[in-house]
């Protein structure tokens, strides 16, 4: 059987990263994987997470498995960053721990579906693995334009997809640092988005992979609390992989906010279900890092310290970027300024991508996408004038 198999594409950003890494060019830079970065390339461990470990190595006394639902410590401690003040919304919210976001974005479709969800919206261009997941999990995809030439959101064609769309549908937004645009709804734009939800009565799916990157951990989770307050029923997949620096440890959160507190056992009950027949149960070790840094009020300041860093960071990349707008004409590098979170997507071509890869040592990937933490004060000189050689004429 298994030689019937046809072999699938490989990756483009795994290739993309072997490039990279067989380039003999000191001034190289890598822009393609999407992972945080400092001014000196590093994918650091945080200094608050490096302590949680140290204290769950030294008080740890057993491994035994948990339930599929996962550390309730951990998805618990967080729902005040992402729900706000009252964090249970009047008991209407649960949650469970899942692996990664990827996990949570994955129950968050299959719950939907067995919801009676036949047919999920998504702006487009999204995470690649978005559309990998509807199409694995079986629920049809309908795509609208995520962003406008301009560099801003296109709150049109998502209004139209709502209007249009039939009440058993759901849309899948992301709820800040868009991937892989930056480009964010604004405090308006939400507000009509949510009114449009309500009007459907149609059920949101939010993946939040970047909270705290953007502006602010209030300030990046305000658009989806404005819909969770006029919705009455949602799902919410949450990341702890880029805000924690723990990707391969594997730390997501699936949230289900339901129209009335007693319907949550058995929405859960489903979800658990699903988790079960995936992977049983969650990896344990990050969420339980995330866990001893939330409930310790030095380590949560600390993280609170080093994510603040990480944010304004790439605020002064993009800043930079942005004020040598006249220098590359016809990119609009004035919009990344206003964009959020690790990502922006240049209009360049596939040929000009190439150029700047072969002549220039600078890679990323095939859609445009450059990873904003790639650049520092440093290589962005570098970069600018690469862009303006590539563009010229
Ligand atoms: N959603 C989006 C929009 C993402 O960009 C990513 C990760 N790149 C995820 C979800 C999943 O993140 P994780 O690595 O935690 O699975």
């Amino acid at each position: 059987m298994l030689d019937q198999l046809e072999a699938q594409a490989p990756d483009a950003l795994l290739a993309l990263i072997k490039m990279h890494a067989e380039d003999p060019r000191q001034d190289k830079i890598d822009l393609g994987v999407g992972v945080y970065r400092t001014n000196d390339g590093a994918t650091p461990v945080f200094r608050s997470i490096k302590a949680a470990e140290q204290r769950l190595v030294d008080t740890q006394d057993s491994k035994s498995y948990l339930g599929p639902e996962g550390d309730t410590g951990f998805v618990d401690a967080l729902k005040p960053y992402i729900f706000g003040k009252d964090a249970t919304m009047g008991g209407r919210v649960e949650g469970m721990q899942t692996p990664g976001g990827t996990g949570a974005v994955r129950l968050a479709v299959a719950l939907a579906k067995s919801a009676g969800v036949k047919r999920i919206h998504l702006g487009v261009p999204s995470w690649p693995n978005h559309a990998q997941i509807l199409q694995d999990v079986g629920v049809e995809t309908s795509t609208f334009h995520h962003a406008k030439a301009d560099g801003t959101a296109d709150i049109d064609a998502v209004l139209d997809a709502i209007a249009n769309a039939a009440e058993t549908d759901s849309i899948l937004l992301h709820g800040c640092c868009h991937n892989p645009t930056g480009v964010d709804y604004s405090a308006e734009d939400w507000a009509r988005i949510a009114d449009a939800l309500v009007a459907k009565g149609m059920l949101p799916i939010l993946d939040i992979a970047y909270h705290g990157l953007g502006n602010g951990l209030d300030e990046d989770v305000a658009g989806i609390r404005t819909v969770l307050a006029k919705v009455p029923e949602a799902l919410v997949a949450y990341s702890c992989d880029k805000n924690f620096g723990l990707y391969r440890d594997r730390v997501g959160a699936f949230y289900m906010i339901a129209k009335d507190a007693s319907d949550l056992p058995a929405i859960t009950s489903n979800a658990n279900a699903l988790a079960r027949a995936n992977w049983s149960m969650p990896p344990d070790h990050g969420g339980a890092a995330v866990r001893t840094v939330l409930r310790d009020e030095g380590l949560t300041k600390q993280w609170l310290d080093e994510l603040g860093e990480m944010r304004a960071r790439m605020r002064r990349v993009r800043e930079r970027l942005a004020a040598a707008d006249n220098e590359v004409p016809g990119l609009n590098l004035a919009a990344l300024g206003e964009q959020n979170g690790l990502f922006a997507i240049l209009p360049l071509s596939r040929e000009q991508i190439t150029k700047l890869r072969e002549d220039h040592g600078i890679y990323m990937a095939g859609s445009g996408r450059i990873n904003v933490a790639g650049l520092h004060e440093g290589n962005t000189p570098k970069f600018i004038a690469a862009l303006a050689d590539v563009t010229a004429g």
